[in-house]
């Protein structure tokens, strides 16, 4: 009877102490998992339009949200070649950095390639008769502008975007 006992106080011990540390487990994973949605730049920004608005000034709405475009030359980082960081302008996600633009001479900043994979996503745009890859950033879903495969290397990709999409901060 004692040895029954005693089995069962430790299999309860054993039972007990493995719920504990599956416990500890679980919140280590969830800890990590808020740290890397706070680093991550894929954490969704989701606004109104009003509060969008709000927070942008005209042209910027217009492009990142309207999906418009500035008229070439008309921008401020088309001719911009400082080194630096270009963030998106609605929502601060860091998106190309200047070693990747190039002189496309269209007008707009051009890169040949994202700061990182997940930085930008991309949609099948079929407006005005033609078929073209739209880039918008991939935290808040701002409009950037388009992605074409006449690029220089390493990429063959041209990434036309607007300035007014863009917040630059030189290096
Ligand atoms: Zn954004």
């Amino acid at each position: 009877m004692k040895k029954i006992i005693l089995l069962i106080a430790v299999i309860a011990s054993v039972t007990i102490s493995c719920n504990s540390q599956s416990n500890d487990n679980n919140k280590l994973n969830n800890k990590d998992q808020k740290m890397e949605n706070k680093i991550s730049d894929t954490n969704k920004i989701v606004k109104s339009d009003e509060e969008w608005k709000k927070q942008l000034t005209e042209e910027e709405y217009e492009v990142t949200r309207k999906k418009g475009t500035e008229r070439p030359f008309t921008g401020a980082y088309w001719n911009t070649f400082d080194k630096g960081t270009y963030y998106c302008v609605a929502c601060n996600n860091p998106l190309f950095v200047s070693d990747s633009k190039f002189d496309a001479g269209c007008g707009w900043p051009s890169f040949y390639e994202p700061i990182s994979k997940n930085s930008v996503e991309y949609h099948t745009d079929k407006t005005y008769g033609m078929e073209r890859t739209e880039v918008v950033c991939g935290r808040c879903g701002a409009h950037l502008g388009h992605v074409f495969d006449d690029g220089p290397p390493p990429t063959g990709k041209r990434f036309c975007m607007n300035s007014a999409s863009l917040r630059f901060e030189k290096k």
